[in-house]
């Protein structure tokens, strides 16, 4: 046995990382209670140990009661909010297909974009951002292109801050026998989101956004509907693991017996976290988690206005979680940013996109949306910009 293995790179020195204590309050990720991470800090289990599955089974039920749905197929694809894009997208859509998705900001572009890359043939409607999606214009372009297979849009759109009518677009989508694709990362546990209310059909959010949970998570639930177009398919989801009816094996098992097997080894502690960020939301209910986003953005909203903003988005499609503030001349995006985080701990988001150094992104999501958060974020960049 050689033992002289000449290594060629010396070991680097690292002290353990110490996570700087910060207050959240930006586009995501959001605060998370320490309850969660501390569930996430227990042991690991196999991820088929029956105390894992077990926990698996009430997960799924917890998410059935975020999104509001039935829907069997309702579990978290091991991965960020873009995975879970990746899986809806490319569960419903085969090589040719015609897709409608509807831009009204960077998510919308991204969704175009993954659509695209799936290949299908995507036609886009155009909303300008800070506005909603035109369920008009949505409505025309159906009419335009018969055969289309599925409408993809973003309910709330965290680039700007605007809510589109995801019952409206839903609707679009059933009435010209399509199915939807739709993105609640930052609408899930923020404002109401109704999956089945809705008949929305392939459905993704994260982890951390209004879950308040660390991210790395994406919830999906697909409609019967939806679980079926992806048992029609002529070719497989070209994505092995992102490949649902797969996935299932794990999440939801045999048909009869239920009996889980493996697919890939699922996060494990991620997912104690998910469970216990879920178990706060249902034990608070979800119109007091939505009131409570409501009430603490308002305390923002007055604040700002007080003290000269304008908030971006009218009031009527305005998220509660995630605030555009216009930026006047004379402020100094990146300085104040750079106050917060470093003299007050708190972190606020940039513009993006042809907003970049126009306006702030403020989030007010899940354990971020209190009032003792609110005042806190106001009165320092209060003492920022004076
Ligand atoms: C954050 C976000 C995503 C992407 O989620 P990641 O966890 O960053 O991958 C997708 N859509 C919307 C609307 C988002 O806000």
């Amino acid at each position: 046995m050689p033992t002289d293995i000449d290594l060629k790179n010396e070991p680097p020195l690292v002290d353990a990382f110490q996570s700087p204590d910060r207050l959240l309050m930006g586009a995501g990720p959001s605060r998370v209670h320490e309850d969660v991470l501390k569930a996430m800090s227990q042991t690991t289990i196999g991820h088929l140990d029956p105390a894992m599955v077990a926990m698996m089974d009430e997960l799924k039920d917890m998410l059935r009661y975020v999104f509001q749905t039935k829907n069997a197929m309702t579990f978290p694809v091991s991965g960020p909010g873009s995975l879970g894009m990746e899986a809806c997208v490319n569960n419903v859509v085969e090589r040719g297909d015609k897709v409608i998705v509807a831009i009204n900001g960077v998510f919308g572009t991204r969704m175009a974009e993954v659509t695209r890359r799936a290949g299908a043939e995507v036609i886009v409607t155009e909303d300008e951002w800070g506005t909603a999606v035109d369920p008009n214009k949505v409505e025309e372009a159906l009419k335009a292109n018969p055969g289309v297979k599925a409408v993809g849009f973003v309910h709330a759109e965290t680039s700007t801050g605007a809510m589109s009518d995801a019952a409206a677009l839903c609707r679009l989508a059933t009435d010209h026998d399509a199915l939807s694709i739709v993105d609640t990362v930052t609408s899930l546990g923020g404002v109401p989101v109704n999956i089945d209310v809705w008949g929305a059909d392939a459905v993704y959010s994260g982890t951390q956004k209004c879950l308040s949970c660390p991210p790395g998570l994406s919830p999906v639930t697909f409609s019967d509907k939806a679980v079926q177009v992806t048992l029609d398919r002529e070719t497989p989801v070209q994505s092995w693991l992102l490949d649902l009816s797969l996935v299932a094996s794990y999440w939801q098992g045999d048909a009869k017996s239920g009996a889980r097997t493996y697919h890939h080894t699922a996060p494990v502690n991620a997912l104690m976290g998910l469970h216990e960020a879920l178990r706060r939301i249902v034990a608070e209910g979800l119109e007091s988690v939505w009131a409570r986003h409501k009430a603490a953005s308002q305390i923002i909203v007055d604040g700002l206005e007080e003290m000269g903003f304008s908030i971006l988005v009218d009031e009527a499609i305005r998220l509660p979680e995630l605030l555009t503030v216009n930026l006047p001349d004379g402020i100094d995006d990146g300085a104040v940013r750079g106050k917060l985080l470093n003299d007050y701990g708190i972190e606020i988001s940039a513009g993006l996109g042809p907003f970049a150094g126009k306006l702030w992104r403020i989030g007010v999501m899940g354990e971020g949306a209190r009032p003792e958060n609110a005042e806190r974020v106001l009165s320092a960049i209060k003492e920022s910009i004076a």
